[in-house]
């Protein structure tokens, strides 16, 4: 079974919880045992969860690569195809962002 610190969000397997929070050190009193939904909800997220940690790796690379190319200004299409990149990566990096906290505040996520 998993325990849940209800201070720190800490998740820990065990029969029953640690007396004292190994993260945040409050008593194991302060620990609720996750039900198997809950569980379930955890692990069926990480795929999702670790796939928009990535992206948010790699959004400010591409915003620079969008900014560079602005910035060079080659011709009126390349400008167009550098804005149109800058749009959607700030757009898509915000949402990305917006789905983590959904799923975090939701239990999507541990
Ligand atoms: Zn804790």
């Amino acid at each position: 079974m998993k325990w849940k610190c209800s201070v720190c969000n800490l998740i820990r397997p065990g029969d029953k919880p640690p007396e004292k929070c190994p993260k945040c050190a409050v008593p194991g009193s302060k620990y609720a045992k996750m039900t198997d939904q809950e569980w379930e909800v955890v692990q069926r997220s990480r795929l999702t969860n670790a796939l928009y940690t990535e992206l948010l790796a790699m959004t400010p690379r591409l915003i620079e690569i969008a900014k560079s190319g602005i910035e060079d200004d080659l011709d009126p299409w390349c400008v167009q195809l550098f804005e149109h990149l800058l749009k959607e990566v700030t757009f898509v990096e915000a949402s990305a962002k917006a789905e983590l906290e959904g799923h975090m505040k939701k239990g999507k996520w541990g």
